[in-house]
């Protein structure tokens, strides 16, 4: 057999192959909009090596915000064109509770943004009125000032009350706030400016198909949901990569086009919302 036979060969085999759908969704890219890389993490998985998960995992966007930022920049400057910097208020683990009353969180906020870039602020915690706290109220004003979205793991009534402050935010509802679809629902209607992601849930699909309630959700809301895994633990970085190939089977299972939005291009649409 001659190269050139056998080159056509291999073309063709590569397209039939290229047209099967376990191939394609090998290569989704994904946005992974809910990555931490806090100071517990640095030592296990150095930045270059955290980095290699991220790119193993197939991720065109990483979403980082982590306790401190100092790790978010730490990932940024090795890898600027895959990390999307945000802004978290906390020193290290066990702040999520007190953040909102500790007013130098604020100040602190207000230096980073000074030096540094941001997409967000967040993931931050508040539940309820701690919306109406002197330091939320700031952390929203100053999403205004640099554009900025917000990352909030809160419930639908701190999600209320922050629109009520600033119609015009940008908000990217941590977890969808664990609520079930139908709430979800009633909140994207609400919002237009409302975002989800559907970081560490896991009921929206079973053995790669997606389930009803979850997919009726999906396609009245196509250009508003996102995936993340949630590195809320060192332990939970290896799982990045276990993440994406689960997200992929079940996002297989929806129309290729919606399957894109959820999987990269909802995350961009975050960005450009401005
Ligand atoms: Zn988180």
């Amino acid at each position: 057999m001659t190269y050139s036979k056998l080159t056509g060969l291999s073309l063709a085999a590569a397209l039939v192959f290229s047209t099967g759908t376990a191939l394609a969704q090998e290569h989704q890219p994904l946005a992974d909009v809910h990555i931490h890389y806090s100071h517990d993490a640095w030592e296990i998985f150095p930045p270059k090596k955290a980095i290699a998960i991220l790119n193993e995992a197939g991720l065109k966007y990483a979403f980082v915000s982590s306790s401190s930022d100092d790790g978010t920049q730490m990932l940024y400057a090795e890898a600027p064109d895959l990390i999307v910097p945000v802004l978290r208020p906390y020193r290290r683990r066990g702040e999520l509770s007190t953040w909102m009353h500790d007013p130098t969180r604020l100040e602190s906020l207000k230096s980073r943004l000074a030096k540094n870039t941001y997409a967000g602020i967040g993931e931050f915690h508040a539940y309820g009125d701690d919306i109406e706290t002197d330091v939320l109220q700031g952390v929203i004003a100053l999403a205004d000032q640099y554009e900025l979205f917000l990352h909030a793991h809160s419930d639908a009534e701190a999600i209320h009350l922050i629109f009520k402050h600033d119609p015009d935010a940008r908000v990217l509802w941590a977890h969808s706030g664990f609520e079930d679809p139908e709430a979800v629902a009633d909140m994207l209607r609400t919002y237009p400016r409302l975002w989800s992601d559907l970081a560490f849930r896991s009921d929206q699909a079973y053995d790669g198909e997606v389930s009803s309630d979850w997919r009726a959700l999906f396609e009245e809301f196509p250009a508003r949901i996102m995936i993340g895994t949630d590195t809320y633990t060192p332990e939970r970085w290896p799982y990045v990569t276990t993440h994406a190939e689960w997200t992929r089977e079940w996002l297989a299972d929806l129309p290729k086009e919606l399957a894109e939005n959820i999987a990269w291009k909802n995350a961009e649409r975050l960005l450009k919302a401005r």
